[in-house]
Order: structure tokens, then sequence, then C-alpha cells
């Protein structure tokens, strides 16, 4: 029998299918090539990193069992929050159980209706949420446009104000000019808020790009990182001063009301923040692999792991990507409502340990399919 809820839900899943928008789980085959993961380094592979994930999870246990404040406060959580600060040149850290748990809790412990938040057009989703949740006023900013930010903060009816913004864009792999908005956040009296999930492991020889700008102590920034990328794990934290930790452990509901992130994880993640800090040449071969997908696909070459291929239309994209993904090769495809500027984009991860004849091979695979397809990038990747 058809429920009214099933007829609902089948008129929705073909208006997605009718715009080449529907999105499917499909599990990934094994000896695929990956140029869509976000293993920037390779890490969540290491046999340290896995090795000091067993070792805790055999000590603790596979989950922590309790929130932090209950007792799911674990010596894997502090000696994770330390490494945090050692490779971000951050005074303190606090961990979430995710980056999306970070961004929400970090906003709506920010923001009140006195507080307003000028958030990036192109921020990623859980920046957004944690702006809605937080009732605070919100207003968009175009895209990397500093003149824009600073004459919202000037023009303000708020006494307080946040900037929110991604130091390397998720999709785009363009990165935020991160000196010009301090400044103008500390010309107006706001904070900037600077999500480092693309940009620790990759900017500034992995300790990101706050700290390879300068800006790792300045009093108007604090950064969000998500320990699911570069760092190999799971997992997502906020930096910043003592007082910020303390203010956020007392008031921030994605922190409070949520179970310790796994101590596997969180071992996991502090082994990763050591090796990227005695081992920069990681984030060098990351670069290295970057310059060879933009010179081969012929887009501009972001100082990113992320390089975005705009293509024209949403269905190009996805049948260029199912046609990758059936010859064994593995990228991102992007589409509306996931890129604001409507422009879908496939987006191929440059990854610290793949070898060089294995990418040259994979990008000529690239090369074949969308030609096939007629599906030529568009315009110039942001
Ligand atoms: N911020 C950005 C910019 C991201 O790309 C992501 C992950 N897609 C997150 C936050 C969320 O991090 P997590 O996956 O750890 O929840």
């Amino acid at each position: 029998m058809i429920g009214p809820l099933d007829s609902w839900l089948r008129d929705k899943a073909s208006a997605r299918a009718d715009s080449g928008l529907r999105r499917r789980t499909v599990a990934i085959r094994e000896n695929s090539v990956d140029l869509a993961s976000n293993d920037y380094l390779g890490l969540s592979r290491d046999p340290r990193v896995v090795g000091a994930a067993a070792e805790a999870l055999h000590r603790y246990g596979a989950g922590s069992r309790a929130s932090r404040l209950v007792t799911g406060t674990l010596n894997v959580h502090a000696d994770l929050e330390q490494a945090l600060c050692e490779l971000t040149g951050q005074p303190a850290a606090l961990v979430f159980s995710s980056g999306y748990a970070a961004n929400t809790g970090l906003l709506t412990a920010l923001g009140d209706a006195d507080t307003l938040i000028i958030s990036d057009q192109h921020v990623h989703a859980s920046l957004i949420d944690g702006a809605r949740l937080s009732r605070s006023p919100v207003v968009i900013a175009e895209h990397n446009n500093v003149e824009h930010v600073a004459q919202l903060l000037k023009e303000r009816a708020q006494t307080r104000a946040v900037v929110v913004v991604e130091s390397i864009y998720s999709v785009l792999g363009d990165h935020a000019p991160l000196k010009e908005l301090a400044a103008a956040c500390e010309l107006h009296g706001a904070l900037l808020v600077v999500d480092e999930a693309h940009g620790i492991g990759v900017a500034g020889l992995g300790r990101g790009l706050v700290y390879q700008e300068g800006l790792a102590r300045h009093p108007h920034v604090v950064l969000t990182v998500t320990l699911s990328k570069s760092l190999g794990a799971q997992g997502g934290a906020v930096l910043g001063s003592e007082l910020l930790r303390d203010h956020l452990v007392n008031v921030a509901r994605p922190f409070i009301f949520d179970t310790a992130l796994a101590p596997a994880s969180a071992a996991a993640a502090a082994e990763a923040c050591r090796i990227i800090l005695r081992e920069p040449d990681l984030a060098e071969r990351l670069h290295e692999n970057g310059r060879v997908i933009a010179e081969a696909l012929g887009i501009k070459h972001a100082i990113a792991a992320v390089q975005s291929v705009p293509i024209e239309s949403p269905e190009l994209a996805l049948r260029t990507a199912e046609a990758l993904r059936d010859r064994g090769i593995l990228v991102g495809c992007f589409r509306p409502p996931s890129v604001p500027d409507g422009v879908s984009r496939l987006r191929l991860t440059a990854r610290a340990n793949v070898e060089l004849q294995e990418l040259m091979d994979a990008l000529r695979e690239v090369q074949d399919v969308l030609a096939d397809l007629g599906a030529r990038p568009t315009g110039v990747a942001a």
C-alpha cells in the first residue's frame, strides 16, 4: 500500500532526478584511484596513525562512554588538544565530535540578537547552520570581497559582529584574504572565524593558512578545524584563547550534550598532528600533485588540495563523475545547492601519497571521459 508520505517523497525524488540533482550513497570499489577524498596527506592509513588508534582502542574501548562534562574526558582528548595547539600555534583548543559540531558549537556560542554574523557566500553548510541556529541577524558577503565585508561591518546596527570564512574553500579551492579580513575586523571591533578544514595539513607546510599568514595568536581571529581531512581521523575542534575555550565548555550545546569523541579517533588525530609538524615535505608533495592536475586539465592551479573543474551543467558533471567511477577513478561532483553560485563542479583532490605515474594515468582517463562526453571545463576555476 502506498501511504501519503510515499507519494510525496516520490514526487520529490522524481523532481530531483529530472534536474540531475539526485544524490545516492554508493560504496566505493576498494581498488579505485582516489582523486576525491579529503585524506590529503594519506594519513588515514599511515601505520603510525593506525597504530595510535589501535592502542587507544584497546586501552580505552570503542567508545568514550559519556559526554565530556560527565565522565567522557580522557587523557587522549587532552593530548589531542595540546597537539592541535602545537600544530596551529594557538593557545587553547576544544575538541568536538565532528567539524560540523565544532562550527555549529562555536557560532551558536558567539551569536545572539545583538551580534551580526557576516558570512562569505561560499562557506560550508555547517557554518551556515551554526549562524542560523545562533539566532543572530545574518548577512551574506560577496565571496572574498574584503571591501564588502568592511562596508557591512561599518554600517551595522549591532554592537558585536562575527565574520565567517573558510581559509581554503572546500569546493572552489581558492583561499580567503585573511590578513585583510583580520585587519578589517580589528578596525571595526569584530571577530574573524576561520574554518581551516581544508587549510590544516595543506597551507603553511601543514600548519594552516592562519599560521602561514602570521595570524595564529591574533586577538580578533578564531579558527575551527576538522580532524577528518588531512588529519585522517574523525572529529573537529575550535582553537583560540583559554577564555573562549572556557566559554564553549559552558555554553556550546554540540559540546555539552554530545558524547565525547571516540578515543581511537582522538589518538589518531593527535598522532597525525605530530607527523605533520615533523614532516613538512608531506604538504609539499601534495602541492606538486596539485600542479600536475591543474596542468593536465588546463585549469587555474589552486594553492590547495582542492582543484576545481567547473562543468556547464549538473547532468554533465554527474555523468562525467559516474563514467570515471566505472573506470575505477573517483572524483568529487558538486551540484546545486552545494554550490551557491549554481556552477556545478568536479573536484579533484591532490593527495601527497599518490604516485606520479598513477596520477598521470588517471588524469589521462579524466581527459578521455571529458572529451567523450563533450564536457569541457567552463571558464577558469576560481
Ligand atoms: N567545514 C568544512 C569547510 C568542510 O568541508 C567540512 C566537511 N565537509 C566540515 C566543516 C565538516 O567537518 P566534519 O566532516 O568533520 O563534520
